[in-house]
């Protein structure tokens, strides 16, 4: 069975092998391929075969597919590349910068003393704020 695809998505032909991409790791669900703007040395990004906007729109079987082949690429940087550790991060969304509307899984290597830093500065929150936020988060 051919996966849903959308025609004017470039990860999707990126699947369909209709533009070039070094392709590390694959299953029926799943492909995972080198980003061309590395964050940092291994940079990898994991696709489900199917076309989904971002993790409101992925069918969940393919979540956890996503999830699977991203453990997998993540033991390979630390393994082969000599990574310390590794950030998994998705962006759903224009606001959460996300750019290219095919859902993937960033798999970023990080080494000791790289400058990569998060997107954010850590700083004690509000307790109330936060409470409150929780309180409309809960079932
Ligand atoms: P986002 O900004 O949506 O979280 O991530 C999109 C990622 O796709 C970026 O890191 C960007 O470098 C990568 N990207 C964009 N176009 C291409 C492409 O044609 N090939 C590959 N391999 N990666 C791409
Ligand atoms: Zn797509």
């Amino acid at each position: 069975m051919t996966p849903e695809r959308d025609p004017d998505c470039l990860f999707c032909q990126i699947v369909a092998g209709e533009i070039p991409a070094t392709v590390i790791a694959e299953d029926e669900r799943t492909i995972a391929f080198m980003d061309i703007n590395p964050a940092s040395r291994g940079h990898a990004l994991v696709i489900p075969r199917a076309h989904a906007r971002d993790v409101h729109d992925i069918d969940t079987d393919d979540l956890r597919a996503v999830a699977a082949t991203a453990q997998t690429v993540a033991a390979r940087v630390i393994e082969r590349l000599g990574a310390a550790g590794v950030n998994l991060l998705n962006s759903s969304g224009a606001a959460a910068w996300q750019t290219v509307f095919h859902f993937h899984m960033h798999v970023i290597p990080r080494y000791e003393g790289d400058p990569l830093r998060l997107p954010w500065v850590p700083a004690s929150g509000d307790m109330a704020q936060i409470a409150a936020a929780g309180e409309q988060l809960k079932p």
